[in-house]
């Protein structure tokens, strides 16, 4: 349904915009945080199939937090599994700052 589209791009610009604005070298309680809004944002996320598949997927993938590039690219692959899931292209990771961070060069 639309809605559930809607949502879907809404949510992906913000968890990507937050990855871009993830410090490059995140302090313990940083990490703590990125941890603890996944955990419920996974728990939350108000398209029920879609949340249980994204804690499904987050349980066989742990986040990583240890550093921007590391989140970016776990982030960058968790929606690529959506993208196969979904029939969509796949997006290449080694562009996700490009499109979310510095802007496309062009
Ligand atoms: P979107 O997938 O919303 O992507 C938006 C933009 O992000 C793209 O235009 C592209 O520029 C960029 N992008 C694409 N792939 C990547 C990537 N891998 N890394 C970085 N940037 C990228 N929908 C369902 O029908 N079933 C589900 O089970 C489902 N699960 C979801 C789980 C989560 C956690 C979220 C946030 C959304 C989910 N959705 C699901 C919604 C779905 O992923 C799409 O958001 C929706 O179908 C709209 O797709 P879109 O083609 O506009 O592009």
């Amino acid at each position: 349904p639309a809605d559930v589209e809607t949502l879907g791009r809404s949510t992906w610009t913000l968890l990507h915009t937050i990855a871009a604005t993830y410090p490059p070298k995140p302090t313990p309680v940083e990490q703590n945080n990125i941890r603890d809004f996944f955990r419920l944002f996974s728990k939350l996320y108000p398209c029920w199939v879609c949340a249980e598949d994204f804690q499904a997927y987050m349980k066989k993938e742990a986040i990583k937090t240890e550093s921007r590039d590391a989140f970016g690219n776990w982030l960058c692959d968790a929606h690529n599994e959506v993208n196969r899931k979904l029939g969509k292209p796949i997006f290449d990771c080694s562009k996700w700052e490009e499109r979310w961070r510095t802007g496309w060069k062009d």
